[in-house]
This record gives C-alpha cells, structure tokens and sequence, in this order.
C-alpha cells in the first residue's frame, strides 16, 4: 500500500513522512480515528514507506523488493495482530492471515463487520486472545529477517480486553528496531495502559470532497449519487461503500414507515415492522442505524438554526424539514443517541428483536404528544 493509494488524510501522510526524514519514528503509535477513515491504509502505508529501500520524498518507491512484499502483504517483518473468533483457547490470528490478506487487499477501509462478514462467522464474538498476545511477543523475539525494522500492526486493541496487559512490557521496551501500530477506532475502549505507551496520531474523518471522489473515480458512480452518498455516509469510506453495496434495501421508505408508526403510537404495526427489521441482517441493521444517525444529525442542524446543506438528497430534506417540526433540540439529541447505543449493541451481537423493540418503545414515549403542535397532525401520514 502506498499513500498514492489512500484518499485524502494529506496532513497525516505529510505527519508520517516527517517523523521518517527526521529521525522521529516512535516505536510505539497509535493510529486514532473513527471507522472509515483510512487509519489501517495509513498505518500499512507507513510501514511500507519506513521499509522501502528508495524512498521517494512523498511516497515508497512500489517497486523494491520490499515494496512488492508489502504490497502483497506477505513481507516476513511485516506482522499483523486482529480480532478474530478463536475456535480453541489457543489459536491466533496468524491462522486467519491469508483471509486477512486478502480482505485487506480488496478493501483496506474494511469495518469489523465485513471482516466478520469474510470469514464467514457472523455472529460469534470477536478478540484478541490471551494466546494472541503471547504469540505476538514470541514472534517480535525474533530478529528481522530482510528489512532493518519488523513491524507490528494491530488493528482494533479495542478488543484485547484482559489479555492486553501481558503486551505491556513489550509495547513500552520493545526490541532493538520493532514497531508497534495500534490502529483503533475508540479510544474509550482502550485499555489506559496500553494508550500511556503509546504516541496518538489522530486521523479525522475524511472530507465530503474526498469521498465523492472516491465514489465517482473507483466505484463509477454518478456525481449526484456520490453527492448523496458522500453526505449520508459522513465521512466514512466503509459506509459510503456499504450503501453501494445494499443499494438495493430502501433505507429510506423503511426508516420513514418506522418514525411514522412510532409517532402515532400503532402498536400493531410496530410490531410487525420489529419482525421485518430483525430479519435484516446485521450488516443492514447497523447500516440502517448509520442512516438513522445521520438523519437526527440533519435534524440537530435543522433545529439549531443552521441551514441544511443543499447535498441532501431531496426525499431526506423533504422528511427532516416535516420531521423537525414534532421535535425539539433535546428530542432529535436523544434519539441520535439512541441510535447510537442501538448501533453499539448489533455490532456486540445483541437479539435486533429485542432491542428494535425497545428503541420503538422509547421512540413512542419520546415523540408522544397530547395534542400535535398545530398544523402539524398529518405530518408523517
Ligand atoms: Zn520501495
């Protein structure tokens, strides 16, 4: 992977080829930034540029002998540490690397979800073991074989729960000419010990711009539909990609028909949309809560006094400017929020019965009204 090939992030690619061409390279860094931002490209394209043997003053050369195992992914000091499920207590990620390998070839804005996804695991829980973790230090024990640093990439410690600490001492004293990339998507979920060793490298979201970019130059869409997907997606290149990819599932209709049957309190038909929505699929239901957010984001704007960006797609701008209407500040707040936490639990395997229910029950209490405001009774109908 060469910068060349990441999308927007210039700041940060000029940040990582300084701390090169001074001398700065911190052994231990961690690579923080949210889903879809392109922090596990970076991470692999730093360590490819560190590794290159002719360095160019803006990018690896793609052309050495290390560059061409890098970009394959296979260059023996290069050393990847992920989530995985592990089927015994000591299997490690280095039995999963060839789909790894693969996954990340194919997309390295991948989420954790379409890594479940490649491994065909769905709904098993995903870490990175105790056995992981001793694995990791046995394998930095060695010395280098080609290039004059190993490197290790883990991406998400997020969920090395308890098994982290014995990778302390490592991180903080590692051997002579061995780096360490965490690259992490929330830092509250990281274990304190493991950031005190660490120098953050923050990576914003990516720019609207950028990812309209993307859209019409790689994946051949119109620059309206990119327009639409770009703003829908906030910055995220997983998202963008998942909405490609589900065009298919109206998001849309679906969202609407919820907030409608929600606002009126039909218990019925909640209900049966609960059955339809639990069947979706997780993927789509984490997608369909992205979408969600968004919308209560555009709300919050709405409801604030800040004009809505003319990007959004009309049939969204036309909902939110109705919806604003039966919502406060504070209302439009919570529910982002619990979308939020709803999309927080699908992604941790919870029963999408239960708590789509429960996001429609607190929907009915949050958006209940004795009277409508006036003029506003047929609003959603
Ligand atoms: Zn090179």
């Amino acid at each position: 992977m060469q910068f060349k090939d990441i999308i927007g992030q210039q700041a940060i690619k000029k940040h990582l080829i300084d701390t090169v061409s001074h001398n700065r390279v911190s052994h231990a860094q961690l690579f923080l930034g949210p889903e879809g931002c392109g922090s596990l490209a970076l991470a692999i394209a730093y360590a490819q540029y560190i590794c290159c043997a002719y360095k160019l003053p803006n990018d690896s050369c793609g052309e050495c002998a290390s560059c061409k195992k890098y970009q394959k992914l296979i260059h023996p000091d290069l050393h990847f540490s992920f989530p995985f499920f592990a089927k015994d207590k000591d299997d490690v990620a280095s039995n999963y690397i060839s789909d790894w390998r693969q996954a990340v070839t194919q997309n390295p804005y991948l989420g954790l979800d379409s890594w479940r996804y490649s491994l065909n695991v769905d709904n098993k829980q995903f870490n990175i073991n105790i056995a992981e973790s001793h694995h990791i230090i046995s394998r930095l024990s060695l010395k280098p074989f080609e290039a004059e640093y190993k490197i290790m990439i883990m991406w998400l410690p997020e969920y090395l729960v308890n098994s982290g600490n014995a990778l302390l001492k490592i991180i903080e004293e590692p051997a002579d000419k061995t780096l360490f990339l965490l690259v992490a998507q929330n830092q509250e979920q990281l274990l304190n010990t493991i950031i005190s060793r660490t120098q953050i490298v923050k990576i914003p979201k990516l720019g609207y711009t950028d990812v309209v970019g993307f859209l019409t130059t790689h994946k051949n869409t119109t620059p309206e539909k990119a327009q639409q997907i770009a703003y829908l997606s906030n910055g995220n290149l997983h998202t963008a990609q998942e909405y490609i990819a589900h065009e298919e599932n109206n998001y849309h209709e679906t969202f609407v028909m919820w907030m409608r049957h929600c606002v009126q309190n039909r218990g019925i038909d909640i209900v049966n949309q609960v059955d339809e929505l639990a069947k979706m699929g997780r993927e789509n239901q984490k997608n369909f809560f992205r979408y969600g957010i968004n919308l209560m984001r555009e709300a919050v704007l709405c409801l604030s006094g800040t004009p809505i960006l003319i990007h959004l797609p009309d049939k969204e701008l036309d909902f939110i400017s109705k919806f604003s209407k039966i919502l406060t500040l504070a209302k439009a707040e919570s529910i982002a929020t619990e979308f939020e936490k709803a999309h927080y639990h699908i992604e941790r395997n919870a029963n999408p019965k239960i708590l789509f229910l429960d996001v429609s029950l607190m929907l009915v209490k949050l958006l209940k009204f004795n009277t409508f405001p006036a003029g506003t009774q047929h609003i959603l109908v």
